[in-house]
């Protein structure tokens, strides 16, 4: 994940703004040079033209902190779009007509306290490249400074570590949030389009990534515990409160896009599914038998008229 505002997206991009981009590999112990402060001349010049991707946690945030449903947050300022590379939808911050966040004003950031994982990185990034397969664990993890021209804040001389920024911005503890959800994203992008997701788990990793409200009601619905072997009180700590909830959705969606251990569906439904495709393979057998033998039979009758012409 690279979480440089002006990157275009937030997984291994480094190629996207790459004469932003420092060419040089930091870890948790580098240190640089930076301070942003409200009387420096670029105050906010980096809060336009951006492209912020959202993640469930921000927007868990700052629609709690605006006190709006998701709908109504989604509607206003998020655009689908489908996750770097992947056929997962899900959303970016949108824009006003002059190409600014619309949470910026003249004193600074409205939603400073809630702002996006990737507004608290910057001018860090960070990328992690994971190697596809079975394998869930990271190949490589890695900060990169990003050096915008218009930014002034790397002329400062307040000095800071990578471990000391990101605690300064609050980094860590949005990372923990966002952790699962991304791995899941990771997962799908080093997966390819081999594997098919169906349209239903589309929606339903849609719904889990920005509305949490309707997808606690779909865990509380009867279908859900129709389908999946869990158990109430599962299903009551899971709903108990938006955190639990949100992790919650990680579980859910890593077991039913990946096999993940944990949910599973229960096990007269994957047999009455079975019987189901069992049937169906029957049916195309037998359809592609009868088709066979249509064949065979126009096949003969074009013979025979053929012979019955050339004795003519
Ligand atoms: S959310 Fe705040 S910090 Fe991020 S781009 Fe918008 S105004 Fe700037
Ligand atoms: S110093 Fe950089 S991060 Fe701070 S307001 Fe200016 S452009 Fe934005």
């Amino acid at each position: 994940m690279t979480s440089a505002k002006n990157n275009k997206d937030f997984t291994n991009e480094l190629d996207t703004n790459p004469t932003n981009v420092e060419p040089k590999k930091l870890t948790l112990e580098s240190r640089f040079k930076f301070k942003c402060h409200p009387v420096i001349s670029c105050f906010t010049a980096c809060c336009g033209n951006i492209n912020i991707i959202l993640t469930p946690y921000d927007i868990l945030r700052i629609r709690r902190f605006l006190n709006i449903s998701a709908d109504e947050f989604l509607l206003r300022f998020a655009t689908p779009l489908y996750l770097e590379k992947t056929d997962l939808p899900g959303v970016k911050l949108n824009l006003d007509e002059n190409g600014r966040c619309p949470f910026v004003s003249d004193k600074g950031c409205t939603v400073y306290e809630y702002r996006p994982t990737t507004c608290r990185y910057y001018p860090i990034g960070m990328a992690n490249f994971h190697e596809g397969g079975e394998d869930e664990t990271v190949a490589e993890q890695f900060f990169f400074k990003v050096n915008e021209p218009h930014c002034r804040g790397h002329e400062e001389d307040r000095e800071w570590t990578v471990r000391e920024w990101r605690i300064d911005q609050g980094i860590d503890k949005s990372d923990d949030m966002n952790r699962e959800w991304m791995e899941l994203v990771m997962r799908r992008k080093s997966y390819g389009f081999q594997a098919q997701i169906s349209e239903p788990a589309k929606k339903i990793f849609f719904m889990a990534s920005t509305d949490l409200d309707k997808f606690r009601d779909f865990v509380r619905s009867p279908g859900f515990k129709d389908t999946y072997d869990i158990d109430d009180s599962t299903i009551d700590a899971a709903c108990a409160d938006d955190i639990s909830m949100l992790k919650f959705s990680y579980r859910y969606l890593a077991a039913t896009l990946f096999g993940a251990d944990g949910i599973n569906v229960r096990a007269d439904k994957v047999k009455t599914k079975l019987v189901e495709m069992k049937n169906k393979q029957e049916e195309m057998e037998k359809n592609a038998e009868k088709t066979h033998r249509e064949l065979r039979r126009d096949f003969d009758e074009l013979k025979k008229a053929r012979k019955d012409k050339a004795k003519t």
